[in-house]
């Protein structure tokens, strides 16, 4: 990998997500060597995946390359690597470009779609989480559009019109309103010769509440948001197979769509040589003590989506949420320094800054420690908060005069089919 080695303890961090960088900028001006992988030159931000995928805002604008954000530093590495084995034995990991030995390993390789073990759904569903997959539902989405404008069947151009997406968190949630605002606001325009009023929008959610990890009110609220919206909500529905047309479930519902995004669940991303049931918890993440070790190590850390944290009042795990991520990259950064110094390292402590959804103009819902609120305010809190935490002054003034000119021309002009998407048959 050309990497030299010097004086300094070399780190290896595994995935440049929320956890991985807020780590690296942690290390970089200290002394060590800091290298990180990842499988993308690019940072990705996450929460705003559904924009990209329904033309609200271009695909460069919520990715940032990763050298750039790390171009100062100078004992940092970056490599566009995959790494496929982490050997426990040599301290050493196996990539797609090599293999680098390590003093300590930082594994942030976030989290992946979970599709349950159901192949047939996991081969004709669309999933919203990288870049490449948002393209690839935007391109369908229109694609079915203009494919409804030239079926004369009637049940092909309904299920054309269709969309159903499996799953009431905050994604299923925020792309169904963006849909629906879709449908309200730009499809008449685009399509003046369809009757788009036939396309429906369902939330499919196997529990008996959307947004289950917000309080309730936040959860009632949103409902009622997306009822207005016209969005279709079935709950204590659970989706148990697609075949590329017909969504089946656990009781006599069917639905007949063209598209079926996947937004109900995700799993720890894992790495062969670290995937015993020893450090593999539930949800496919690496068991880790307060300090981030991985079970049974003391030079292997976890952080983020992939590291389970159990804790009294977590006791499945931290939320695979983006403060988590960054705050434990952030911590983990000084509890090295401290670890390579033979000080003692300090335990994780999470500082829950809550929760909140968008579900389209006007209407957000947040949930702070001591207040919760929703409607206009909360859209403007949750617009301010996405902003802040983009990376790059760039995208945020890109997303910054989308968002802008979006809200007055009630417009989404990324419409585009770049990359088309040949679905699978
Ligand atoms: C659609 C969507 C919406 C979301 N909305 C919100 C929200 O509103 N609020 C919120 O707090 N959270 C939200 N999340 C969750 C949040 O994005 C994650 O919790 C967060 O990204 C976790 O950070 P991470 O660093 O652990 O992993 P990630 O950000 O996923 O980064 C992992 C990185 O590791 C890389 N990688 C993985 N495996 C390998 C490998 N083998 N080799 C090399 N590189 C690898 C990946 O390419 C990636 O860059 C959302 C997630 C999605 C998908």
């Amino acid at each position: 990998m050309n990497i030299p080695r010097t004086s300094f303890p070399r780190v290896v961090i595994i995935g440049g997500g929320f956890a991985g960088i807020a780590l690296a900028k942690k290390l970089s001006k200290q002394e060590v060597q800091v290298v990180l992988m990842d499988k993308h030159n690019y940072h990705t931000f996450q929460p705003l995946l559904y924009q990209v995928s329904t033309g609200g805002l271009e695909p460069d604008s919520i990715a940032y390359p990763i050298r750039k954000i790390l171009k100062d530093f100078p004992n940092f590495y970056f490599r566009l690597a995959h790494v496929k084995e982490i050997d426990i034995e040599k301290n050493r990991v196996i990539t797609d470009i090599g293999k680098l030995k390590f003093d300590y390993l930082v594994i942030a390789s976030g989290s992946e779609t979970n599709y349950f073990g159901n192949s047939e759904i996991e081969k004709y569903s669309m999933a919203m989480k990288t870049i490449p997959q948002s393209l690839n539902l935007r391109s369908l989405i229109l694609e079915n559009f203009e494919e409804a404008l030239l079926t004369s069947d009637l049940n092909e151009r309904n299920a054309l019109m269709n969309f159903v997406i499996v799953g009431g968190g905050p994604t299923g949630v925020e792309l169904a309103g963006a849909l629906a605002e879709i449908k309200k606001g730009i499809l008449p325009k685009d399509y003046p010769d369809l009757d788009t009023r036939l396309a429906q929008i369902h939330i499919i959610q196997s529990s008996d509440c959307i947004l289950k990890g917000m309080s309730e009110q936040a959860s009632k609220k949103a409902e009622d948001f997306l009822e207005k919206l016209g969005v279709n909500i079935w709950k204590n529905v659970r989706v148990t197979g697609y075949d590329g047309k017909t969504v089946s479930t656990n009781t006599d519902l069917t639905f007949e769509t063209a598209t079926l995004v996947w937004a109900a669940g995700v799993k720890g991303a894992t790495i062969k040589g670290l995937d015993a049931d020893t450090f593999v918890t539930k949800g496919n993440r690496l068991l880790v003590n307060e300090f981030n070790q991985v079970k049974g190590f003391n030079h292997i850390f976890a952080i983020g989506d992939i590291a389970s944290m159990v804790n009294h009042e977590f006791p499945e795990g931290l939320p695979m949420m983006a403060q988590p991520a960054i705050q434990q990259g952030k911590q983990l950064g000084d509890n090295l320094l401290r670890l390579i110094d033979e000080k003692p390292m300090r335990a994780f402590v999470y500082k829950d800054k809550g929760a909140m959804a968008t579900i389209g103009r006007n209407k957000a819902v947040v949930d702070l420690k001591n207040w919760k609120f929703q409607g206009v305010f909360a859209w403007f809190v949750w617009m301010f908060v996405h902003l802040f935490f983009l990376i790059g002054f760039r995208n945020r003034m890109v997303v910054f005069v989308n968002w802008v000119y979006n809200y007055v021309r009630f417009d989404r002009e990324a419409r585009l089919i770049i990359r088309p998407f040949k679905k699978k048959l």
